[in-house]
């Protein structure tokens, strides 16, 4: 399941690695800072553009490293909220990245807020019942470079939007880690990326406008709250007591609530900002009026937000969203007690929901997609 790529992507080199690779060939120490620069802030897409380095060093750069291991594939936008960009990967699979635009009471969508869904995996293994990712495994984890790479297309797309401005990632709001994958079982891979979109010799984007979203890897939710860069955090809870987030989420075994709700509260004490619990609702499964006390009362207790998504119908699963009038009622015990809560009806506007429809693109797939793009 690992993947060998033939040469390593620079998208996932870190200065100090880098730094590091050109001293073993006897290159100065600013040598680094100058390719990186070439990558994220010239967005050169080739080797022979980077000007300011010598011949011989650009061919040992082309040998080494791979500029771009990830290729567009499809780029589907829509005059409504969410863009889908369909990326192919060293090993044909394929990836999506999402861009959202959540229109806000009004202003033109323009002018609305801007988020980027990544995704972090090829398929995921956590088997959420009621979530497409999962729904055939998981294939492979993503390599730091190809999820560095998703957010690097985003600023070529900004690029040929508005050559001028050259704006890259600025005209975002925020980046959420909630694409394909379980991110915190990706771990170290994840971290390398954030580290490198962070940084200012890389994309530049601050740290607590980035969200992880989890299924609920307590001792990886601990290990985060002791990361520096401030990562906000999202608990896909689902489920108010075990015994319905049992029935849908099978990491609820290895982590039930009695461990989960601490390491949240662990990590909102080291952090000092709320974490979101965020919860699908699902018609019959997990929206009655026992489970919103029950989710009301852990919201208290962690001082935590709570975003409730109208769960979006996967083809081949039996599920449906409950009607409005009983999302309300739902979301009225929680709004009593005073526990901040966001419940947006209009299909499709939920960056969750966006991101969760997220599924593995299959060969039959790939041929439509083909046969459209001529
Ligand atoms: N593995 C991570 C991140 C990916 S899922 C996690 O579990 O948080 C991103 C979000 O989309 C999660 O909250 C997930 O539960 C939600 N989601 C999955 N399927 C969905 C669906 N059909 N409708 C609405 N939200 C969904």
């Amino acid at each position: 399941m690992k993947f060998a790529p033939a040469k390593p992507a620079l998208t996932g080199e870190t200065l100090e690695t880098l730094t590091a690779r050109l001293s073993e060939r006897g290159e100065p120490a600013f040598r680094a800072r100058q390719i990186l620069d070439w990558v994220y802030k010239k967005r050169a897409r080739s080797w022979d553009e980077m000007s300011n380095l010598s011949k011989p060093l650009r061919a040992w750069l082309a040998e080494t490293f791979e500029l771009m291991p990830i290729g567009l594939l499809f780029d589907k936008q829509s005059r409504d909220v969410t863009d889908k960009l369909l990326f192919e990967l060293g090993d044909r699979a394929l990836i999506e990245t999402v861009i959202i635009r959540a229109p806000q009471e009004g202003v033109g969508l323009d002018e609305s807020r801007k988020t980027i869904c990544i995704s972090t995996q090829v398929g995921c293994a956590m088997a959420c019942k009621f979530c497409a990712s999962g729904l055939a495994g998981l294939k492979r984890d993503l390599e730091a470079g190809e999820i560095v790479a998703q957010l690097l297309h985003v600023c070529y797309r900004e690029d040929a939007h508005d050559p001028r401005a050259h704006a890259g990632l600025a005209t975002f709001d925020n980046i959420v880690v909630m694409g394909m994958g379980e991110p915190l079982a990706n771990y170290d891979a994840v971290l390398r990326a954030l580290t490198i979109v962070n940084a200012e010799w890389g994309l530049g984007f601050g740290g607590r406008r980035i969200t992880l979203s989890t299924s609920g890897l307590v001792p990886k939710i601990l290990r985060l709250a002791d990361e520096p860069l401030g990562f906000r955090l999202a608990i896909s809870l689902h489920g108010a007591t075990d015994e319905v987030r049992e029935k849908i989420m099978p990491v609820n075994k290895a982590y039930p609530l009695e461990k989960l709700i601490p390491a949240i509260k662990v990590f909102t004490e080291k952090h000092g900002r709320m974490v979101t619990l965020e919860f699908i609702l699902i018609e019959d499964v997990n929206d009655s009026l026992d489970q919103a006390a029950a989710l009301r009362d852990i919201a208290a207790d962690l001082h935590a937000h709570v975003n409730l998504i109208p769960y979006n119908t996967v083809e081949g699963l039996p599920w449906k969203r409950p009607s409005g009038n009983r999302m309300e009622r739902f979301a009225d015990v929680l709004r009593e007690a005073r526990v901040p809560v966001t419940l947006r009806r209009e299909k499709g506007h939920d960056i969750d929901a966006a991101c969760g429809q997220l599924r593995l693109k299959t060969e039959k797939d790939r041929e439509t997609l083909e046969a459209a793009a001529g």
